[in-house]
């Protein structure tokens, strides 16, 4: 094949894997990025007092990642990807629960039949292999039926309803079919954090000629005489492939005539969750029992009337070495709600000041003089929200315009969202786009 001149939109975990693969294919390659780094979702950023940088949405591999694995193999960076096993539990009943398989699950607050019955439903799930079963059927009915009401009730359903709000009795089974199937109880990070692969990512794409465009956000894609062009701060350029790794609406609103096609209505009936955290440095640590990670129960789906206004309080430094953070215990408040939740409205000040009263309530002693300092981060397309029968439903990778091309998270069922499926799907969109 002749060399081709190739556009990404996006250097996000997709993109730059896309970009791997078409560059050592010899072609030559331009990514554009609106954002002024790497990285996307994956993201982080740095306090002056750290050595590592921090996710802006907390972030872990688990150790069946293995196409993000592979990658880092071909990169000759796999040593430095690192599995500590942190602690992960729920808030149950006022106090935290461990949630992996350990001689304290006997102990749960549960009847002895509820804990037989998750216990037989979840090594059920997670010795399945065929997931297209758990595709018609709801979570919520799923595991009301299997689970049993009072195991559903106390651990899932708070846990749905705090992922997906108003839409969490709409999730197939099979979105806890994947959570299930690759959970491990070892967790990865990059030695540096996920910014760090991501810049070593793109310093060897540099290398190998790939042009990265930083703070170059594309405004518009056209067709003329079969190819695809991009509008980029008012001019024009042709390519004989585009990939695009943005959202579903942003992919139709900067692709002329692509929502009047049956593949842009199917793009645009893609559901999505929008995602934000509130990162604490602290002074103190503030988890009972060195836990990494709790799950608080989220019990109104707008999440005015819930006991915590959050769904996850995550202590990064349980999970790695407060040192690599100049002694600050590093603290995430995460939650999901729609882009037009007030979430997503309030001042970063109102929204610590919602988040900072549930600190308490984990730890009593917690004090507000802990806090060195806060950031408030927001992503409004952070989870796609699978429908029944979901794999139906998901747009190709290829689009009905000649030579351009769509790889998202949104595409990557039945498995969730995650930087392993990123890599996997900017993997196969670069071979799909290459095929003769
Ligand atoms: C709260 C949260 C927690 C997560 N936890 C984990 C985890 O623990 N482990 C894990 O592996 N994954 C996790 N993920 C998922 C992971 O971050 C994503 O799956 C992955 O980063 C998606 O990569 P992407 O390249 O497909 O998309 P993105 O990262 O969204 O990249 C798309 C890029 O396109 C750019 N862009 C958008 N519009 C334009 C434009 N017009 N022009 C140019 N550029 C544009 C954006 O700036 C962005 O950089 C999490 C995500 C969130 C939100």
């Amino acid at each position: 094949m002749d060399q081709l001149n190739i556009a990404i939109i996006g250097a996000g975990a997709t993109g730059l894997a896309a970009a791997w693969d078409f560059t050592n294919a010899g072609h030559q390659v331009t990514i554009y990025e609106a954002a002024d780094r790497v990285g996307g979702l994956a993201a982080g950023f740095k306090d002056e007092a750290w050595d590592w940088t921090l996710e802006k949405f907390y972030h872990h591999w688990f150790a069946s990642d293995y196409d993000l694995l592979a990658l880092a193999e071909e990169m000759g960076v796999r040593d430095r990807i690192i599995f500590p096993r942190p602690k992960t539990s729920y808030w149950v009943d006022g106090k935290p629960v461990r949630s992996e398989i350990s001689p304290s699950a006997l102990f749960l607050p549960l009847s002895f039949a509820s804990i037989l019955r998750m216990g037989l439903s979840g090594m059920y799930v997670k010795l399945t292999r065929r997931w297209q079963p758990f595709e018609r059927v709801t979570a919520d009915q799923w595991m009301r039926r299997w689970m049993g009401r009072e195991a559903y009730e106390k651990f899932f359903k708070p846990l749905l309803i705090g992922k997906f709000a108003e839409q969490y009795d709409q999730v197939p089974m099979s979105f806890m079919w994947a959570r299930i199937v690759k959970r491990t109880l070892k967790l990865g990070t990059y030695v540096g954090g996920f910014q760090a692969f991501l810049d070593e990512l793109a310093r060897q794409l540099r290398a190998k000629g790939v042009a990265i465009q930083l703070r170059a956000p594309v405004d518009g894609i056209t067709q003329v005489d079969g190819k695809p062009w991009l509008n980029i701060d008012g001019e024009r350029f042709a390519f004989d492939r585009v990939l695009s790794t943005t959202s579903p609406r942003l992919l139709l609103s900067m692709t002329d005539g692509l929502a009047q096609t049956d593949y842009g209505k199917k793009v645009a009936a893609l559901k999505s969750i929008g995602g934000i955290c509130v990162v604490f440095a602290l002074k103190a640590p503030l988890m009972p029992d060195d836990t990494y990670w709790l799950n608080l129960p989220a019990t109104s789906a707008d999440k005015s009337t819930s006991a915590f206004p959050f769904l996850a309080l995550v202590e990064h430094t349980n999970f790695i070495s407060r040192e690599r953070y100049g002694g600050d215990r590093i603290i995430y408040c995460g939650d999901y709600v729609p882009p037009t939740h007030e979430y997503f409205q309030l001042s970063e000040g109102a929204l610590v000041e919602r988040f900072l009263p549930a600190l308490s309530v984990v730890n009593p002693a917690f004090k507000r003089e802990w806090i060195r300092k806060s950031w408030v981060w927001r992503a409004p397309y952070a989870q796609p929200v699978p429908a029944l029968n979901h794999s139906l439903k998901i747009p190709d990778i290829s689009t009905p315009m000649p030579g351009l091309y769509w790889a998202s998270m949104s595409q990557v069922y039945p498995w969730d969202r995650g930087t392993n499926y990123a890599v996997e799907i900017g993997r196969r969109a670069a071979r799909l786009a290459l095929a003769p």
